[in-house]
């Protein structure tokens, strides 16, 4: 099969495709390299699938790149690419999440629907909720993002099932509760809280630590994707979590204890446009995509660690 991985040099879309070629698949990734966090890093993902004859990368923007050809023959688009991060999504570079999440998505579809592409994968976000009383998260649960980067991606979604709807393109949503593990961005907490450990630099906290987040291994991200793109019913959306509720002075705790420093906490302001709780509701996923989280927070917690340890 040939699969277009979008934002390949991301975190989780490095991974992916890694799965994919491991598999026997033929993939073409795609990255524009957004200057979010630094082009060396995402290089450094896409090392080893680069390695790989099976794999072909493109850069560029899905907004400029000629798509046609690029998505001939595709049996599946899983696309990963955004402009990630809820904090720097207001002001100014709001204008960066609505060409990269929503432009960007709308071409690729008609690129796809044209293309005659077997499925469409969206990565989706729980910041699609916002701030919801009743938890767990269910999918039929009320959406009203709380940050503009939930907004783009929640327009995105609508726009991947109207061309579902519409037209026919099989398409599926994934709605990923906060990844973390290996190459996990450099702008996520986990990344943030370790990489102060290692350097014995206090660690930031935003509000109170008693926000809570379901935590999801990167692992069981791509095998929920991949699950996605065979079994995954056209027109659903999934939810994918890793199924603990944890509040952040709870990971605080578990990092202390995996790493066996003392780490010092600072408390910050809270963000806007942080959720208050996520957790997801997981059943349609595990009757659908056969999905399982197998990889707990601590294990997690301590991969990531290592990985850490031996960045610069
Ligand atoms: P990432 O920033 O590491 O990867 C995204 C990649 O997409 C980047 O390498 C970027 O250069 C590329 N990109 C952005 N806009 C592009 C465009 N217009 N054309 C081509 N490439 C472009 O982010 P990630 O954490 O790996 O997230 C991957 C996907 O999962 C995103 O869609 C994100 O919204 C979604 N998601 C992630 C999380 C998480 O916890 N990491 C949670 C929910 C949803």
């Amino acid at each position: 099969m040939k699969a277009v991985v979008t934002g390949v040099a991301g975190f989780i879309g490095s991974h992916l495709a890694e799965r994919l070629l491991a598999e026997g698949h033929e993939v073409v990734g795609v990255d524009a390299f957004v200057d979010y966090y630094p082009r060396a890093i995402k290089e450094d993902n896409l090392r080893t699938a680069r390695g790989q004859a099976r794999f072909r990368f493109v850069e560029g923007a899905l907004q400029d790149l000629p798509l046609d050809g690029l998505l001939e023959g595709a049996g599946v688009v899983f696309h990963l690419a955004a402009q990630a991060g809820v904090r720097a999504s207001w002001g100014r570079d709001f204008a960066a999440y609505t060409s990269h999440n929503v432009l960007a998505t709308q071409r690729l579809l008609e690129a796809a629907l044209t293309a005659g592409v077997g499925r469409v994968v969206y990565a989706s976000s729980s910041s699609v909720y916002g701030d919801v009383r009743a938890l767990p998260l269910r999918e039929d649960s009320p959406c009203r993002p709380v940050s503009p980067y939930g907004v783009t991606k929640l327009a995105a979604e609508h726009l991947v099932h109207l061309y579902g709807r519409n037209h026919g393109l099989p398409v599926v949503s994934l709605r990923y509760f906060t990844a973390y593990g290996p190459r996990q961005r450099p702008d996520m907490a986990f990344h943030r809280f370790l990489k102060a450990a290692r350097d014995g630099a206090a660690l930031r906290i935003f509000g109170d630590g008693e926000q809570t987040r379901d935590f999801t291994y990167v692992a069981d991200v791509v095998e929920a994707t991949r699950a996605a793109a065979d079994s995954g019913r056209p027109g659903c959306v999934y939810n994918v979590g890793g199924g603990e509720r944890v509040s952040v002075n709870d990971v605080v705790r578990r990092i202390r204890q995996i790493t066996g420093r003392p780490v010092e906490v600072v408390r910050e302001e809270a963000q806007k446009g942080d959720m208050r709780d996520t957790f997801a509701d997981t059943t349609a996923a595990q009757r659908d995509l056969g999905f399982r989280s197998t990889v707990g927070l601590d294990d997690g917690l301590a991969l990531e660690w290592e990985w850490v340890r031996g960045l610069a």
